[in-house]
């Protein structure tokens, strides 16, 4: 085994912030100070570099810039979306349409909300994570009063028919909301065309090589949503405080570089990471987790039968490979994951489950290195599982 090396592969997590990005932060960490209300000519300024983030958002998604609107990340978005439409349209109904795998920024504030006196359907997922849309057709009342699907999921990668859903909740009209966090950079979203039945959707900048603790909330114009802060006058009175200029100035350069050339970026990854694939799958009882197919390019979840990821994780960590079990929020928790749960995987083979996330901090090397590395200690933690030899014997 050669010198370690450091790989990171655990992009779903949250990404590095490329250089050009912190680049243009910089002048507003140490020189432009000026609040973006303030009407003297340093808190203009500021505004003005609000506004122009604003603009590369919307240009990234095909969306005006009044309808961009920035929160502190992807758990806030999630969580204005759900809560606030809940409780502007509560007149009308307070039935919520969710699913089993949503990433807990939408099902905790959906379970907040069952203690309100709202009522939530959770829809199941077959093997893969994929939602059935004739599912959702079904589970529409009439006081239905929002929908929340995921575009695509953060552990198993699985990307769900987000524009199919999107049509049946307009011929429904029931405002409809994703949470688009995990699809930034890979796939590409325009909200007049492809995306026009979505009504919300959330977005991270620290998914798509910006800084961490600034995101948005894409609104379309005319859907009914409670402010998230009351306060100031900021984000057009609907979500208050002073402006996170530092962030808001990386994400827009992030998303513009994220947004640029998606096919070949998608094209890179997807042979790092079906080669990969390739040879995982070489390993004894080990098996791919989510959909074949309709996967994010980076995504990779494997099951490995008669270990724990945990330990899995700690020993690859000491060869200075970065991977997550689950996921990053969930990690600490012996739970298994409700994801692989919701898919079927049974709870003993689902915590020895083991993700990677490829980005752009990976090179062929990484892959090569990780291949070198890993049925290794796969076979190290095997040999001391008192349940992997009798298994091997009934094999026999
Ligand atoms: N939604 C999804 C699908 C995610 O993967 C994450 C982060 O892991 C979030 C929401 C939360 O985003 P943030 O870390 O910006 O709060």
């Amino acid at each position: 085994m050669g010198e370690n090396r450091f790989v990171y592969m655990d992009h779903a997590a949250t990404t590095f912030t490329k250089p050009e990005v912190a680049e243009a932060m910089l002048p507003f960490v140490k020189e432009h100070f000026g609040n973006p209300s303030s009407l003297y000519s340093i808190g203009r300024e500021n505004k003005e570099a609000v506004e122009t983030a604003r603009e590369q958002l919307a240009r990234a998604l095909g969306a005006d810039p009044k309808e961009i609107y920035f929160t502190s990340g992807g758990t806030e978005s999630d969580n204005w979306a759900v809560k606030g439409t809940a409780f502007a349209r509560r007149k009308k109904g307070k039935h919520i349409i969710t699913t089993s795998i949503e990433h807990h920024a939408v099902l905790y504030p959906c379970e907040y909300l069952e203690t309100q006196g709202f009522e939530v359907t959770y829809l199941p997922v077959d093997r893969h994570g994929l939602i059935e849309p004739a599912e959702l057709e079904t589970a529409i009342r009439k006081d239905t009063i929002l929908i929340s699907v995921m575009y695509a999921n953060n552990e198993i990668g699985t990307i769900e028919p987000i524009q199919k859903m999107g049509e049946i909740a307009k011929e429904h009209e029931i405002p409809f909301h994703t949470d688009a966090v995990q699809v930034i950079g890979t796939i590409p979203l325009n909200m007049k065309h492809m995306h026009r039945n979505i009504d919300m959707l959330s977005l991270s900048s620290h998914k798509f090589y910006g800084p961490k603790g600034i995101g948005a909330l894409y609104i379309k114009e005319g859907t009914e949503i409670d402010s998230c802060m009351h306060g100031g006058g900021q984000e057009r009175r609907k979500r208050a405080g002073t402006e996170n200029i530092t962030g808001i100035v990386g994400m827009g350069k992030a998303i513009e570089i994220a947004t640029k050339n998606i096919e070949s970026h998608n094209e890179k990854i997807i042979k790092m990471r079906d080669r990969l694939l390739g040879e995982v799958l070489q390993i004894p009882h080990c098996e791919l987790n989510g959909h074949p197919e309709k996967r994010l390019a980076g995504n990779l979840n494997f099951s490995f039968e008669y270990i724990e990821g945990e330990s899995l994780l700690l020993m690859l960590d000491q060869m200075g490979i970065c991977s997550s079990t689950g996921s990053a929020c969930s990690s600490g928790s012996l739970e298994p994951s409700h994801v692989l749960k919701a898919i079927g995987v049974p709870p003993e083979i689902a915590q020895g489950s083991l993700r990677l996330t490829l980005g752009d901090a990976n090179s062929e090397e990484d892959i090569d290195y990780v291949l070198e590395v890993l049925p290794g200690i796969v076979e190290k933690l095997r040999a001391m599982s008192p349940f992997y030899k009798p298994a091997k014997e009934c094999e026999k």
